[in-house]
């Protein structure tokens, strides 16, 4: 939002309707989140938290001047009588039209996704809210009514403005006059809700929740009165009530496990705990402290385009900016945490990150650290540990794989970290290392067999694993969207090649023995004639056709060439609108089928079965026919002959 507002500036009261979105959200939630309510609290000081981290940015970078020189500071207070909870910032406030998009709208990437997800079932959902992160509108849980007052910075003691609502369908905005900077929220509590309002409760919250915020959290000191034989609270006296220092900043052992979770929920804007995190103070030329977690759950705008990434750049406990993509490289987008230079300049722009050479130091070190905590995952033993991998695998193996192809230096560390469904599972699930596929190799084998597909069920049933599952040799069942595009760049792994099963001739190498293949050479002289025929019949669509023996079951398959890509691949690259080759898969058939030996001794009708036996290879792989009609019409005619 822009802090500058046009003279013409409305200034008497107007009412205004939310986006339909907000009112969606706030019902959800008052009703989802029942149950966990004291986080309005925590909601709260994190946005005032944050409102003092952009004000001591703009300071800084002298885009404003402000001629109140208060520290920067989080008041809470609150009232019995009028059952009211006060919490107050100095931060860099709103004007007119900030209010009216930042608690009017709900402005994130990807929000139309997570309501398209929304189930209806209260349990699913409320996980559901806390991934897409609660906010400013958590306090209509506890509140039945809203009054915001809040002035930017930049703004004239004049042009406050004053935000109120309900919570149900629509908020009114006026102009005040405010005196000082930022925002003052007042939360009018529902009935039944008035055990907040105590020191003691409030104070429990804020340790528990935000502890870890890096501005002094006040509240009105508390004293025995020794008359009257009880705790008063003072009115002019404050006490702090966190920590009040960075916590990335503290040594280690100086910060309990749930203040690292409290922190990571804080800046992730999650609501679960993370899986795991890494913090670290790396000393020498380039000094910087990294606090790294990495979520347990995928967010629901992992696939956005527009998704920014999730972690704050601060220079020396500064603030700088949220989202500094060039800390880390696209394919962990989904680590969250914080990053503190020694080094770089306060005044530093997104632009001058790109090109400097101890931001590209930090994104090394920074990969280098979320690599080997999940090195440490896959290679453990500990149960624990294992079910963390399974799930990290789970969430996020799909853009993992996006790094074997974007950061080259780490392609072998990457690709051990890779998990694959496998024919040696009796289920889709992705938990087989390159490295167990290669310690349960057959003898005599010496390449890793792959299939891609559109799904599981139609790799897995698959023609082509016939010859495979045969001779018990295992192969990889690969079915996410990336795969194709990540095996291009793992050619071999452990000097051993990965090849598509689906493509070029079938090698079997050392597992076929030499009276094998002589019995196939007088096969293929035996169905010459056959063959040739069919290639006339097929021209069209076919490259070519031959006798093959990775068959037991079908009677026919089709491949493609090497360097080819597979049928799956123009699936996909059509489904998404791109240019496809142009290129005709190559049919293979089994001269073992009787299907195949009875047209070898009567073709009769070779026309027709050359077709149907191409269509019914493209079928077994989930392929789409050209002229459907025309192959049950086929398929028809050869079933009425007698
Ligand atoms: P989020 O914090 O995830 O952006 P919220 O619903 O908590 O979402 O807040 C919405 C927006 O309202 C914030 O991004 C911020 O721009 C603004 N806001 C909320 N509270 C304050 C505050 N105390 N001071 C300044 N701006 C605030
Ligand atoms: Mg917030």
């Amino acid at each position: 939002m822009k802090n500058s507002e046009p003279e013409s500036i409305i200034k008497k009261k107007q009412t205004l309707g939310f986006q339909a979105e907000v009112k969606q959200l706030l019902q959800l939630m008052i009703h989802s989140l029942y149950s966990n309510k004291e986080i309005f609290l925590r909601e709260l000081i994190s946005n005032a938290s944050d409102a003092l981290d952009k004000l001591r940015f703009e300071l800084i970078n002298n885009k404003f001047i402000s001629t109140d020189n208060s520290d920067l500071e989080i008041i809470i207070t609150f009232d019995k009588d009028n059952r009211t909870i006060n919490i107050s910032d100095n931060g860099i406030g709103m004007n007119r039209n900030d209010i009216i998009t930042n608690l009017g709208t709900i402005a994130k990437s990807g929000t139309q996704e997570f309501f398209s997800k929304l189930s209806g079932d209260q349990k699913k959902d409320a996980s559901l809210i806390g991934q897409f992160g609660v906010g400013f509108y958590s306090a209509f849980i506890v509140a039945k009514k809203i009054i915001v007052k809040s002035r930017h910075v930049n703004s004239p003691i004049t042009e406050g403005v004053l935000w109120e609502s309900e919570g149900s369908g629509n908020f009114t905005i006026e102009t005040i006059n405010k005196t000082n900077r930022g925002t003052d929220i007042t939360l009018y509590l529902r009935s039944k809700e008035e055990e907040y309002l105590s020191s003691w409760k409030l104070k429990s919250i804020i340790r528990k929740y935000s502890d870890h915020i890096s501005f002094p959290i006040k509240m009105y000191k508390e004293t025995w009165d020794e008359e009257k034989k009880e705790t008063v609270i003072s009115n002019n006296e404050f006490e702090v009530i966190n920590q009040a220092s960075a916590l990335w900043a503290r040594g280690k052992s100086e910060i309990t496990d749930e203040q690292y979770i409290e922190f990571y929920k804080h800046i992730s804007h999650d609501f679960e705990k993370p899986l795991i995190y890494t913090h670290n103070h790396v000393e020498g030329r380039n000094e910087y402290i990294q606090l790294l977690y990495i979520p347990s759950r995928a967010p629901y705008d992992l696939w956005d385009r527009n998704k920014r990434n999730g972690i704050k750049l601060y220079v020396k406990r500064v603030f700088i900016m949220d989202d500094a993509e060039q800390l880390l490289p696209t394919y962990l987008r989904f680590v969250k945490g914080v990053i503190d230079s020694n080094n770089l300049p306060l005044n530093v722009s997104r632009e001058i990150l790109q090109e400097s050479r101890d931001v590209k130091v930090i994104r090394e070190g920074s990969t280098k650290r979320i690599l080997n905590i999940l090195e440490d995952l896959s290679t453990s033993n500990d149960k624990e540990k294992i079910i963390k991998y399974a799930n990290f695998w789970k969430e996020f193996g799909q853009v993992i794989k996006e790094g074997i192809g974007e950061d080259n230096n780490n392609k072998e560390r990457i690709s051990k970290l890779l998990r694959f469904a496998s024919t040696n599972n009796d289920s889709d699930i992705q938990n087989v290392s390159l490295m167990d596929y290669i310690k349960r190799m057959k003898e005599g084998q010496n390449k890793i067999y792959y299939i891609t597909g559109e799904n599981y069920k139609s790799v897995k049933n698959s023609p082509h694993l016939e010859i495979f599952q045969k001779k018990s040799i295992e192969v990889l069942l690969l079915t996410d969207r990336v795969d194709e595009w990540m095996l291009s760049f793992i050619p071999k792994f452990e000097n051993k090649e990965l090849v598509s099963i689906a493509k070029g001739n079938l090698d079997l190498g050392n597992l076929e023995n030499e009276s094998d293949k002589k019995q196939q050479k007088e096969t293929e002289t035996k169905f010459q004639n056959l063959i040739e025929e069919m290639k006339k019949i097929l021209s069209e669509k076919a490259k070519d056709v031959r006798v093959t023996y990775r068959l037991t079951d079908s009677p026919a398959c089709l491949v493609v060439d090497e360097n080819e890509p597979s049928g799956n691949m123009i699936r996909m690259l059509k489904a998404a609108g791109q240019e496809t080759p142009n290129s005709k898969p190559i049919l293979e058939i089994n001269p073992n089928h009787a299907l195949i030996q009875r047209i070898q001794l009567n073709n009769d009708n070779i026309h027709n079965w050359s077709h149907i036996l191409f269509d019914q290879a493209l079928l077994a792989e989930n392929g789409v026919l050209n002229d459907p009609m025309n192959f049950v019409k086929r398929l028809n005619e050869m079933l009425l002959i007698k």
